[in-house]
C-alpha cells in the first residue's frame, strides 16, 4: 500500500498538503523528524499513513487524556484499528485493550505518558513489533516552551532503549530554545526537521481596544456569530465563571471550563463541546490542548495572551476544517499588569521570569501593530508572507496615525515629575487637572504637569500610555506597586530630539461592519438551506448513535460539498472530500436517501 493509496481509500482525500508526503516518506525510510506545523495543519496523517504502512503497531504518545477517546474514535470511523490507554479507561475496558494488544490487532495505540513509563508497558515495549512512535505534543518536553510536562522528559527513554525504531515528534508550537530543547530531549540530532504550514489564510485577526469586554463580545458573536461554536479565552477562573452565566443569561448556550472545575464536570463540558453544535466553551487556557473540533468558528480572547505562541495555538482552534473563521481579540493596558503582577508573583526564577517577560513584551507590540498582523505573526516563527495578508483588521482597515509628538512629551514628563511610582489612572486624572485626596497628599496638583493634558479625554489618554509601553518608552514597575517608570529610549523623545506616530485608536465600536461579515460558509439560501439542515439532522442522528461527535462521521466541509454537488449515486457520494471506502460503506445509502428525497421533492434545481 503507498501513501497515496492510504490516502485517497481511507481518508477519502485527493492531495497531500504541504510537506506531508515528505514527512511520511522519511518515516517510512526509517528516519527520525521533528514535525512543526500548525494547528489544523494536518500533523496526524504524517505518523498515521506510516503507522499502517510500516509493520507493527505505533505508539502515539500524548499528554491529553480526556481527548484520546475521541481522537480513536475518529480513526475507527475510517475503519482503523485503534485504541488508547490511559488512567481514565474501565478495569474491564483496558483488558480489553492490552488482550488486542498480545494478540496484534492494533494498528495505533494512544498512551499517556506515565502509562509509557509502567514496567509492565516497557516489557510489552520489548517484545511486540513497533512501527514507530509518535510523540504528539512534543514541546511539552521543554522548559523554554509554554506547557511544560515534566513527564515528557522522560521520554528520553525511547531512544535510549528503542533506538532502532523511528521516533516523530509533533507540535504546531515552538519559538527556536524550545525546538533545540525537543531535539536534545528526544534524540532528533540525526533527525529531519519540518517546519510547515504556519500561515492559516481561512482565520481573520482582530484586535480591538478593550472598552467594556464584555459588551464588545456580545457586539460581535450577534453581528457574525450567530449559532456558531466557539471558544472564549479569559485570564481568570472566576471571570470564566461569570462571563459563561453573563452569555447563558443573554440566550447563548455557554459552558465554562477551567482547572479548578472537578474532573466530571470538565470532562463534561467538554463533551459536550465536541458532540454538540453551536456551543460556546468559556474557559481558561487550561482548555484546548488537542481540541481538534474542525468547525470552531471563533476564538475570542478577552484577556490577553501570555506568549505569541500561545496566541497562535490558541486561535489556531478556529477554522481547522478551511472555511472563515475568525480570531478577536479585545485588549486593554490592565491586561498587561495584571500578567506582570502574575509574573513576579511566581516563584519562577529569574532567568525563567526573564523569558516570560520578553514573551509578553513581544505580545503586547503585536496588539498594537499598524502593520498586517499575519505578516508579524508568521514572521515569529520563522516563516516569512510577501505581501500583506488582507484578512486581518489592519489590512482591511488601515491605521490612522498622527504625530503624537507632543502629547507623548506630556505623558512621559508626567510619569517624571511624579516620581515614577503611579499607575495610569493616577497620571491620567493628574494630566487632566483631576485632584483627589491621594494627588493633594503627594502634592501632585503643583507639578508642572498636573491639568495639562485637557486637550483628550480619559480613554485617549489610556491609549497613549498603552502605545508607549508597547513601544517600550516606559514600563510598569511591578515589584513595587505597578507604578510607571520612563526607559532610555524615552529620552530623545522628551528632549524633543525625535518625533513619534502613534495609532488613533478607534475608540468606539462600528455597528457590524459589512467587511467583516461571514463570505462563504452557511450561504445557502432556499432549498439548498433546508437541505443542509437536513444533512446535519442525519448526521446528528448517525452521531448519537454511535456517541461520536457529528464531524467524526463528516464535516461540515463534506456535507457543504454535499449540498453542492447532490451525488445520488454511490460512485458520485465517493468523490466527495472526507469519504474513503470505509465512510463510503457505511453512510453513503443513509446520506443518499436524504439527497434523493430532497431531489423528489422539490426538484433537481438548486435553488438560490
Ligand atoms: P493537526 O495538525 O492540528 O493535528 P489534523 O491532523 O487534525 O491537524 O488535521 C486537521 C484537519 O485537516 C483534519 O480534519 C484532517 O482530516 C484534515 N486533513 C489533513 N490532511 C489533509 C489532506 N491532505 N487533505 C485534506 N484534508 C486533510
Ligand atoms: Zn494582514
Amino acid at each position: 500500500m503507498t501513501p497515496q493509496y492510504i490516502l485517497e481509500k481511507i481518508f477519502g482525500y485527493q492531495d497531500f498538503r504541504g510537506e506531508q508526503k515528505n514527512i511520511i516518506e522519511h518515516i517510512l525510510a526509517d528516519g527520525n523528524a521533528l514535525v512543526l506545523m500548525s494547528t489544523g495543519g494536518g500533523k496526524s496523517l504524517c505518523y498515521q499513513i506510516p503507522a499502517l504502512i510500516r509493520p507493527g503497531i505505533a505508539i502515539v504518545i500524548s499528554p491529553l487524556i480526556a481527548l484520546m477517546q475521541a481522537q480513536v474514535s475518529a480513526l475507527q470511523q475510517f475503519g482503523i484499528r485503534a485504541a488508547c490507554l490511559n488512567s481514565s479507561l474501565s478495569y474491564d475496558k483496558a483488558r480489553a485493550v492490552s488482550q488486542q494488544l498480545r494478540q496484534g490487532e492494533l494498528d495505533l495505540l494512544y498512551v499517556a505518558p506515565e502509562r509509557l513509563m509502567t514496567p509492565r508497558f516497557l516489557e510489552f515495549l520489548n517484545t511486540a513489533q513497533i512501527a514507530l512512535f509518535a510523540i504528539d505534543e512534543a514541546h511539552c518536553v521543554s522548559q523554554w516552551g509554554h506547557d511544560f510536562r515534566p513527564e515528557y522528559v522522560q521520554l528520553s527513554i525511547l531512544h535510549q532503549h528503542f533506538s532502532t525504531i523511528p521516533r516523530i515528534a509533533l507540535t504546531a508550537t515552538a519559538d527556536g530554545p524550545t525546538q533545540r530543547d525537543i531535539i536534545t530531549h528526544l534524540g532528533l540530532e540525526n533527525g529531519k526537521v519540518f517546519i510547515a504550514g504556519f500561515d492559516r489564510p481561512n482565520i481573520r485577526y482582530r484586535v480591538v481596544q478593550k472598552d467594556k469586554g464584555r459588551d464588545q463580545l456580545l457586539t460581535f458573536l450577534n453581528a457574525e456569530h450567530r449559532g456558531d461554536t466557539g471558544i472564549v479565552y479569559c485570564l481568570s477562573r472566576k471571570k470564566v465563571e461569570e462571563i459563561a452565566a453573563w452569555l447563558t443569561r443573554q440566550g447563548w448556550s455557554a459552558l465554562p471550563y477551567h482547572a479548578g472545575l472537578d474532573k466530571n464536570t470538565r470532562q463534561h463540558h467538554q463533551m459536550r463541546f465536541l458532540r454538540e453544535d453551536g456551543l460556546i466553551i468559556v474557559a481558561t487556557i487550561a482548555f484546548g490542548m488537542g481540541i481538534d473540533k474542525p468547525n470552531v468558528r471563533f476564538v475570542a480572547h478577552l484577556d490577553l495572551p501570555k506568549s505569541i505562541e500561545a496566541y497562535y495555538q490558541e486561535t489556531g482552534r478556529a477554522g481547522r476544517d478551511g472555511l472563515p473563521a475568525n480570531a478577536w481579540m479585545a485588549y486593554g493596558l490592565q491586561d498587561v499588569v495584571k500578567l506582570r503582577n502574575l509574573l513576579e508573583e511566581s516563584e519562577a526564577n529569574e532567568q525563567h521570569k526573564r523569558i516570560v517577560r520578553h514573551k509578553l513584551e513581544s505580545m503586547l507590540g503585536y496588539c498594537e501593530m499598524t502593520t498586517c498582523r499575519r505578516q508579524a505573526l508568521l514572521a515569529y516563527f520563522g516563516e516569512q508572507l510577501s505581501n500583506p495578508c488582507q484578512n486581518c483588521d489592519t489590512c482591511l482597515e488601515p491605521v490612522a496615525t498622527w504625530d503624537a509628538t507632543d502629547v507623548a512629551q506630556k505623558a512621559l514628563s508626567c510619569i517624571y515629575r511624579t516620581g515614577q511610582r503611579f499607575g495610569v489612572a493616577y497620571l491620567i486624572d493628574v494630566l487632566l487637572g483631576k485632584s483627589n485626596e491621594r494627588i493633594e497628599k503627594f502634592k501632585h496638583d503643583r507639578v508642572s504637569t498636573f491639568g495639562i493634558g485637557q486637550e483628550l479625554n480619559k480613554k485617549q489618554w489610556s491609549s497613549i500610555f498603552r502605545q508607549l509601553i508597547a513601544r517600550g518608552f516606559a514600563t510598569v514597575d511591578v515589584e513595587g506597586y505597578g507604578g510607571l517608570q520612563l526607559t532610555e529610549k524615552a529620552r530623545p523623545l522628551l528632549r524633543g530630539e525625535q518625533p513619534i506616530e502613534l495609532r488613533k485608536d478607534i475608540l468606539t465600536q462600528k455597528k457590524t461592519d459589512k467587511k467583516y461579515s461571514r463570505s462563504s460558509r452557511q450561504a445557502f439560501e432556499g432549498h439548498d438551506k433546508i437541505l443542509w439542515e437536513t444533512l446535519r439532522h442525519k448526521r446528528m442522528e448517525l452521531a448519537i448513535a454511535q456517541t461520536v461527535p457529528p464531524y467524526a462521521i463528516f464535516h461540515d466541509s463534506t456535507l457543504e460539498e454535499m449540498v453542492q454537488r447532490q451525488p445520488h449515486t454511490h460512485e458520485e457520494f465517493a468523490r466527495l472530500p472526507g469519504v474513503g471506502t470505509h465512510k463510503l460503506e457505511r453512510y453513503a445509502e443513509a446520506f443518499i436517501e436524504v439527497l434523493d428525497e430532497h431531489a423528489l421533492q422539490y426538484g433537481d434545481v438548486s435553488t438560490g
